[in-house]
This record gives structure tokens, sequence and C-alpha cells, in this order.
């Protein structure tokens, strides 16, 4: 099973300018299934008529359809027509205007939530579901997930997918465990909002999250169960619907196919490395290089889908063994968002990477006075050689 980490939604408060909505769609042979479904092809369209105008200006709701999950899919170059299931945590406005671009698929949510939302509470919009086919609700369950009341949800993969009630910000909001084989994770949709919540209970945005909340008090003891989860559990990742710090950076090796994002990383090169006069070559040829063995890109990507860091690397196929070596020709992250782990995780998924195909040794070389290259490969690991560089030009 494959997880990917959307964002779609984009919110302006006066704190943040971006508050991101975070979906995580699985994929296993062919099928997907999507954990909530932030704001949708339609919102984006006509927000006025879907979302209505006092909502958009009070939650401060911004609208572009490359945040929609069924854009967000196309672009994973895979086909929107496939999501057989989407599983709710709660039907707030900002979690399913989506629902609407994805006719076929089952909805998944808690029996509590789809009373509340037709118990003429004013926070949901009832015509969001109006679009969806076929809505399975869930009432409570026997079964456990570690402490948790935990609902089974079956969808087209084959994983473990349960509904666990997280009561309080809606009266019927559920988290949502995923467990595959050896690997979990809990999605607490929001059950909070901010990760700081789980170690900093005077956080400002406490007050938001009790503003929010149908029942408060509820609310607190749900946090309170989750903050004590995750110091017993601390390897189970948790993930908020509004917080995607944990998240992203998400690192990927570039597809073949990927020259746009390709030259971002080169113009990312040529900032941080203060080039002059560079001129960028052709398309067709970044194209190409791209389709060759033995040339990787890889890319780390914001929440909003740039690229923030890249790093490129060469295979040198050697004599003395039937096992290559990997040279890491350039690295870099945008300058105001270094120090912050972002270098070493491109140095760690290259270092996984060549793992995974074979790669006896990864290489790389630091000019003597960049004290913060030396520091930095020296801190992920590397091992010093003393050697000196020469280089002859020929043109
Ligand atoms: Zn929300």
């Amino acid at each position: 099973m494959k997880i990917h980490h959307l964002n779609c939604l984009q919110i302006s408060t006066p704190l943040m300018d971006d508050v991101p909505g975070h979906c995580i769609l699985l994929e296993q042979n062919g099928k997907l299934v999507l954990l909530d479904a932030g704001i949708g092809l339609l919102d984006t369209l006509n927000p006025e008529n879907r979302l209505g105008i006092e909502l958009i200006n009070q939650v401060g709701f911004r609208f572009n359809e490359n945040r929609t999950a069924y854009r967000q899919i196309q672009q994973l170059g895979l086909d929107p027509a496939n999501v057989t299931d989407i599983i709710v945590s709660h039907l707030d406005p900002d979690h399913i205007g989506g629902l609407a671009d994805f006719p076929t698929a089952n909805i998944h949510i808690a029996q509590e939530e789809l009373d509340n939302f037709y118990s003429g509470n004013p926070r949901y919009l009832l015509h969001q579901l109006a679009h969806s086919n076929q809505v399975i609700s869930y009432p409570v369950a026997e079964h456990k997930w570690f402490d948790w009341e935990a609902r089974k949800v079956e969808t087209a993969i084959e994983a473990a997918i349960y509904l666990i009630p997280l009561f309080g910000h809606t009266h019927g909001h559920c988290g949502i465990a995923v467990q595959q084989s050896s690997h979990c994770f809990f999605y607490t949709g929001d059950a909070f909002y901010l990760q700081v919540e789980l170690t900093d209970p005077d956080h400002g945005v406490n007050e938001l999250a009790k503003l929010r909340a149908d029942d408060d008090l509820t609310r607190q003891v749900t946090l309170e169960k989750i903050k004590q989860f995750h110091l017993k559990q601390p390897g189970i990742p948790i993930f908020a619907y509004h917080d995607s710090s944990t998240v992203f950076p998400i690192i990927r090796k570039l597809e073949l196919t990927e020259t746009e994002a390709f030259k971002q990383v080169i113009d990312l090169f040529e900032e941080v490395f203060q080039m002059k006069d560079f001129v960028l070559p052709p398309a067709d040829y970044l194209q190409e290089l791209l389709k060759k063995d033995g040339f990787y890109v890889f890319a780390a990507f914001d929440e909003r889908g740039r690229v923030i860091g890249g790093l490129t690397a060469y295979t040198l196929l050697q004599y003395y063994s039937v096992k290559p070596l990997v040279y890491i020709f350039d690295l870099a992250v945008k300058e105001s968002l270094q120090r912050r782990g972002t270098g070493s995780k491109l140095v760690e998924a290259t270092k996984q990477y060549c793992k995974s195909i074979g790669v006896e040794e990864v290489f790389v070389q630091a000019d003597r006075i960049d004290d913060y290259a030396l520091q930095f490969y020296r801190k992920t690991g590397g091992i010093e050689e003393d050697v000196v560089h020469f280089y002859y030009p020929v043109q």
C-alpha cells in the first residue's frame, strides 16, 4: 500500500496565512481510498453558491483548483475514478467539499456524526452530502484498537481501517486508524488543530478549538486521551488535518516525466548557489537527462506543492565490484527554510533509495571552506576522506 499526503485546503486567518487541510490517499492495486476530502472542484468553481459568502469570510477560505484532491490525484498520474471509498472524520464544510467530485465512492462515517449532521446543527451544509452515492454509517462497536473503541471500515483495499471515536469537536467526530502489516498511523482529523497542543495546553489555538467544539468538555477528555496515547506509543505517527508540519516537506525521487519539477530544482540551485549568467538548457535536453538510467533527482515539496529542496546524483559503475557507487552532485535547500532538517531528509531518502537498488556507497564532495556543508555532511553520518579535488579546463 502506498500512502500519499495531500493538502486539499487553503484557509487564511489573521494568525496563519495558509492553514492546510491534510488529506491522506491510500493506494493499493489501482484502488484509491481517501481520508477526508478537503475542498472540491465545485467549491472552487462557484464558492459563493456552495459555501456562502458569510462562511467564506468567517473561515477565510481561499480557492485553488490545484488544491482539490481530484486534481492532485490526477497530478500523481492516478485516475480519480478509482477512488472507491472516502472515510470522513466529520462533516464540517472544510472536510467534505470534495465528496461531490467522487460520485461513485462510498462515504464512511460514524453514526453519531451523521445524526448530528441531520439534527439541524448550523455548522453543517446539507447539500455537501447530497451528491454522494452511498453513505455507510458506523454505530458503537465492541472492537478495540489499542485502548480505543474501533469501528472497522470495509473498503476496497486490504488494510485494517477503523473509525475511532474522538468526540467533542463535533458530536460524532472520529479519528481514523490505518494498519497494514507492521505499519500504522493515526489520523486525528480536528480532535486538535496543531501538533503543539499535544505538549502545550496553554497554546493560543486552544481558544479556537473551544469555540468550534460541539461539546468542549468531551473534546478536552479526548485530547487528554490522545496525549496519553502519544506518550505510550511514540512510534505511531499522528496526523492532524490542519497541521501538516509533521508531514511536509515531502521528499521523493522525481518520476522520469517530471521535467517541470526538475526545472524548479535547477532554479533552486541557481538561486542558492548564486550562479551568475546561468542559462537553463532546453526542456527536451532536461527531459532526456531525467530519463537516463543512473541519474536521479530527489526533490522536497512543501504543502503548496512547491520545490523547496533538491538533490541530484549519478551512478558510477565499478569494475572492482558489481555494486555501483552513487555520487551526489548537488544538494540545496531554499535559504529561508534551511536548518529545519530538509537537507538531512534528502540525504536520507537518497541513501534509502540507493540501498534498495544495491548501491555499495554514496559519496559527496564539499569545499574545505564551506563549514556549513562540512558540518552538515558530518551530522548526516558522512565519513570524511582527506582528498584534494583537481580539475582540468578543456574548453
Ligand atoms: Zn476542520
